[in-house]
């Protein structure tokens, strides 16, 4: 099970606080986290393993889109920062475009992502 992880500034440390409650469960069923570049670097650093792409800007999000397509993602939380614009907006739309093309959990908020993996997992 490989889950992406994506957190906009304003957002990555509700990312790493995310991760945090839901350690036990990400260990327990062996899940593999990779993630855009800079939340990469923020996720590692406090203590999780994480495969970082390139950053955002820099084509990140379009390397998980890539990833969703051809499968090898089954799953993508992705904290957006809704009050802030980006400019690789594009590349976020693609990326949750593919999420809802081949069906892939997507969540886009703490909340939601708490559900999604209490749903798909066992704690
Ligand atoms: P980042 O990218 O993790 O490299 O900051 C996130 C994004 O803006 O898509």
């Amino acid at each position: 099970m490989v889950i992406a992880i994506i957190a906009h500034d304003g957002k990555k440390a509700e990312m790493v606080q995310f991760l945090n409650e839901q350690a036990h469960i990400l260990h327990k069923n062996e899940i593999e986290l990779i993630s855009t570049g800079t939340t990469g670097k923020k996720v590692a650093k406090a203590g999780f393993e994480v495969t970082p792409l390139l950053s955002g800007p820099l084509g990140g999000d379009a390397q998980i889109a890539s990833k969703v397509a051809d499968g090898t993602c089954n799953m993508v939380i992705f904290f957006r920062d809704p009050l802030e614009k980006h400019p690789h907006e594009p590349d976020i739309s693609m990326l949750m475009r593919l999420c809802d093309v081949h069906d892939i959990p997507l969540a886009t908020n703490p909340s939601s992502a708490s559900l999604l993996i209490k749903g798909l997992f066992i704690d």
